[in-house]
């Protein structure tokens, strides 16, 4: 689904990007991690063509990106500015579709079927700046979903919501990509986070940042918030990232 070669990007004289390699199969989730300001949405930008970067290549379905492509959505964690306050929930939800879908009760249609599936059809004619953060967040993942996209690419999609919706929206991601299928990339700071979601957790390196560590999750499914993070895997799997994270040498176990 997506192949990264040797990408490097410069903020002028600043190297954010030194190389990274890094593949993802079809229908995997994919987490990267690393520290704050190592390059992770210099990344994202990268693959989701809002950014050309410097040097490398990013392949999605064997194709280059030069633009964005058109089977990709993007969820980015500032949900009130991604959302448009004087248009309504189901509106929002069914923008992108425009060009997808010409009827419009076709893309009503899909759009009310998206928000089905976030928990928020009775929201459909509230307008986002009526809800919470959370719900927000969801209107955007909706608003993804209607899409169907192959490639979803979340930055940081949790990062302005509390604890408690932080859970449920994790668990989201988990639900909707059980039953679409589709490929996600999630970026997060958050190293707890990367192994409850991730099949795979990527580390990447202070920048300029590189793959320093790519590591399988094979814990029980369905994933669950308490069971999961207290499974023993869990808990070495989340010392493996933060020792990565942290530039620390890694000591080989059975688990690893
Ligand atoms: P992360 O997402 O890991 O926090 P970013 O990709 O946002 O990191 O940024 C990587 C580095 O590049 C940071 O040090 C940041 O300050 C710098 N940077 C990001 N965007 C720009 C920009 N438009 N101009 C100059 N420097 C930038």
């Amino acid at each position: 689904m997506l192949e990264i070669s040797d990408l490097t990007h410069s903020y002028g004289e600043y190297r954010a990007l030194g190389g990274v390699n890094l593949t993802v199969a079809d229908g995997e989730l994919v987490c990267v991690v690393g520290p704050s300001g190592c390059g992770k949405s210099t990344l994202l930008r990268s693959i989701g063509g809002l950014l050309r970067p410097t040097g490398g290549r990013v392949l999605i379905q064997g194709q280059p990106v030069e633009s964005t492509p058109d089977d990709l959505a993007i969820v980015f964690q500032d949900y009130s500015r991604s959302l448009f306050p004087w248009m309504t929930v189901v509106d929002n939800v069914s923008l992108p579709l425009r060009r997808k879908v010409t009827n419009r009760s076709r893309r009503t249609e899909a759009a009310m079927e998206a928000l089905e599936q976030v928990g928020l059809p009775g929201a459909a004619k509230k307008y986002p700046w009526e809800l919470s953060g959370g719900m927000q967040q969801r209107v955007a993942i909706a608003r993804a979903l209607a899409y169907k996209p192959s490639l979803m690419l979340m930055d940081e999609p949790f990062g302005s919501v509390d604890a408690q919706t932080r859970e449920d929206l994790e668990d989201l991601v988990l639900q909707v990509r059980q039953s679409h299928g589709m490929t996600i990339m999630l970026i997060t700071h958050d190293i707890d986070e990367s192994v409850y979601v991730g099949d795979r957790v990527v580390v990447l390196s202070k920048s300029p940042a590189t793959v320093v560590g790519d590591l399988r999750v094979e814990l029980p499914a369905p994933r669950d918030q308490i069971a999961t993070r207290e499974h023993p895997d869990f808990v070495h799997l989340r010392a493996e990232v933060g020792r990565l994270v942290r530039g620390m040498q890694n000591q080989p176990t059975a688990a690893s």
